[in-house]
């Protein structure tokens, strides 16, 4: 199916373009070349309130058009600007590009935010805080409007310095949501230290769906975030019967293909657009234009 071809290309790209080292040093060497001829751009992904259908916040993701190897997966691109540090300049740029965009998408359309993946190293760094919050000073953004999505295994690395820095960041009104929540490792009691307002459920297990064991940790992920008062959002989500699954239990937000995929900011002004026009005419999960 297209769903197992895209996990396969994925594993594919992963293991067959980073594992040999000069691959990955011509990677790294493009990568260079690729942020000066701004190949390297966003695209961003809406995210639909279940009960309403309403769109409460978009995703940005990183996008490397490269002039040969046609479009490089994050997946391929961002380990190796880890590694070389590009990725502090990098998501600095995505995160100022997509408070500026969210700004017009706030008041014109509705969107409560717009969420931007932090790697690790980002998020290591001393002065993350402060780069943070001069981007949503100096772009004018609401901070309410801003979500930062990090991963468990980012926060739970060193779980002292994550604790302040979320909560400094929490305190200014930046939302914090935990992405592929369920894969990783993090503690339950840290999750209210963190000042967390956001689960998102790995789409590992939305892609499972219907399946007892993915049913049962969807379910436990929904009920936990709840009783925690946090909002529950299931990326990857493809199908109707995996939107139902969500709606019955309670799923406050969804995010998938089912709805849009990732797209360039005009792309995805045309398309709020439509949404709010047929969402009129009733019906959630509207098929999208080809
Ligand atoms: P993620 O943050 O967990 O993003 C979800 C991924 O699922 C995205 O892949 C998105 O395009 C994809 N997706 C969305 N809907 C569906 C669906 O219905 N089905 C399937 N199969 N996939 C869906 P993408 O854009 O290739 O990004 C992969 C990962 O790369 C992201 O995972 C994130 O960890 C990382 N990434 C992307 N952009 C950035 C960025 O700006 N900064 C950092 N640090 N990491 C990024
Ligand atoms: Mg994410
Ligand atoms: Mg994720
Ligand atoms: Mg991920």
């Amino acid at each position: 199916s297209a769903k197992e071809a895209g996990r396969n290309r994925y594993q594919f790209h992963s293991e067959d373009m980073t594992s040999s080292a000069t691959d990955r040093l011509s990677l790294e060497r493009e990568l260079r070349g690729a942020i000066e001829r701004e190949e390297i751009f966003t695209v961003y992904q809406p995210q639909i309130e279940l009960t309403t259908g309403q769109v409460i916040g978009v995703e940005a993701l990183m996008r490397w058009q490269h002039p040969r190897l046609g479009l490089v997966s994050p997946a391929d691109f961002i380990p190796v600007a880890e590694d070389n540090g590009l990725i502090l300049s990098l998501g600095e740029r995505i995160m100022r590009d997509s408070c500026l965009q969210a700004r017009r998408w706030c008041d014109d359309h509705g969107v409560g935010s717009v969420a931007v993946n932090v790697s690790a190293v980002q998020f290591r760094q001393k002065n993350f805080t402060d780069v943070v919050l001069s981007v949503v000073a100096e772009t004018g953004l609401r901070p309410e409007c801003l979500e930062l999505e990090v991963t468990e295994s980012v926060v739970m690395r060193g779980v002292e310095s994550a604790v302040h820095k979320l909560r400094t960041l929490g305190a200014q009104g930046i939302k914090i949501a935990i992405d592929d929540f369920g894969t990783g490792y993090s503690s339950l009691s840290y999750l209210r230290q963190f000042s967390v307002n956001r689960l998102k459920i790995d789409k590992s297990f939305i892609h499972d769906l219907p399946d007892k064991d993915a049913e049962a940790i969807v379910c436990a992920i929904v009920t936990m975030g709840r009783s925690l008062s946090l909002r529950v959002i299931a990326e990857g989500v493809e199908t109707e019967a995996q939107e139902k699954f969500l709606q019955n239990v309670e799923c406050n937000e969804s995010q998938g293909y089912l709805y849009a995929k990732p797209m360039v900011a005009s792309e995805l002004e045309a398309w709020l657009t439509r949404w709010s026009s047929r969402k009129q005419n009733g019906g959630l999960s509207i098929v999208q234009d080809g």
